[in-house]
């Protein structure tokens, strides 16, 4: 058990660490950081966080693990603002979508100011804000880890957290989790953006039909699509390069179906959907023996 943890940006995914962190007792004294007073409110109300702070100041020497849970693109910043304060031996881990996002200066002050192993829980939802958080949200899901280096005592810890809480964990490299990111769960969010805009920018008159009979797979794609804007252009842009590629590869295979469509070439669209179908069932087997 640890005297005190820091989460920075206890949000969706912050306060639900909190909360899973306090479950299982892994420390006494939970310390949120956020720009937001509202989120501090909330997170304290939602009893993720034992206090609220809207600075980062010397105060922080005190937390030997520090989690980093705001977007993305805040994570430099906040990390060279830790340096001013933190010492070698504290241990941050941040919870971005998009791994391969540390700068110079920041891969420079690891080691000598703080030690940083990156970490992405695969587990979420659509909404955000401490006021959504869940306590099981990390359950059976899995937490990628992607170390910078070697530092063997430090990985360990962080993944003995995230297993404490109910993750299973995984190891990986930087530019693996990005890849494979970008077609898991970079590509679907940006087909839920752009469809929802397709179908209210087609020539119905009557709209409300589009909400009306927008049963199974759209209702699905306008959940997803009403995830949080900020944080969706933040994981775009930082996954900029292995995005276009994934896109690439769609489009080439959407063109591709569409020929097939046009013509009447039936058996190659229903092998696909027959392949498809078998890759389900056999994700899903391998899921249920995990
Ligand atoms: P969230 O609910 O919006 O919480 C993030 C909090 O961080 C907000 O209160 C935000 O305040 C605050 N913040 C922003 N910049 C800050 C800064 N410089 N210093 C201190 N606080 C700051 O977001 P979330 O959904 O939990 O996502 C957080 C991180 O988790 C992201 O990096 C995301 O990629 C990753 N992630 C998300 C999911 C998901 O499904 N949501 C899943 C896995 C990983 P403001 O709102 O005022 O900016």
């Amino acid at each position: 058990m640890f005297d005190e943890i820091t989460i920075i940006g206890p949000g969706l995914i912050g306060a639900s660490l909190g909360l899973a962190l306090k479950s299982k007792k892994i420390c006494k004294k939970i310390i949120g950081i956020d720009h937001s007073k509202k989120n501090l409110q909330d997170a304290i109300k939602v009893k993720a966080i034992d206090e609220g702070r809207e600075v980062i100041d010397v105060r922080i020497q005190k937390s030997p693990i520090i989690f980093l849970c705001t977007p993305v693109s805040a994570i430099n910043d906040v990390l060279i603002e830790i340096a001013n304060y933190s010492s070698k031996d504290q241990i941050i881990s941040d919870v971005g979508s998009v791994k391969n996002i540390f700068n110079a200066k920041v891969l420079k002050l690891n080691e000598t100011k703080f030690s940083l192993v990156p970490g992405h829980p695969i587990a979420g939802t659509e909404h955000s804000g401490a006021l959504n958080s869940l306590q099981t949200l990390f359950q059976n899901k899995w937490c990628i880890i992607t170390p910078l280096n070697n530092k063997n005592k430090s990985v360990k810890i962080i993944s003995q957290i995230w297993k404490k809480i109910g993750m299973k964990v995984a190891k990986m490299k930087i530019t693996e989790h990005d890849k494979i990111m970008s077609i898991t769960s970079h590509l679907p969010h940006l087909i839920a953006f752009t469809i929802v805009g397709t179908a209210f920018n087609l020539d119905i008159k009557k709209k409300q039909a589009l909400i009306n009979f927008s049963a199974g797979g759209f209702k699905d794609f306008t959940r997803i699509g009403s995830s949080d804007p900020k944080m969706w252009t933040d994981i775009f842009f930082e996954n900029k390069a292995f995005l276009n590629q994934t896109v690439n590869s769609f489009l080439k295979d959407i063109n591709k179906f569409v020929n097939n469509l046009n013509s009447d070439n039936r058996s190659e669209i229903y092998k696909l959907l027959k392949r498809t179908k078998q890759i389900r069932k056999s994700i899903l087997k391998r899921e249920s023996k995990n």
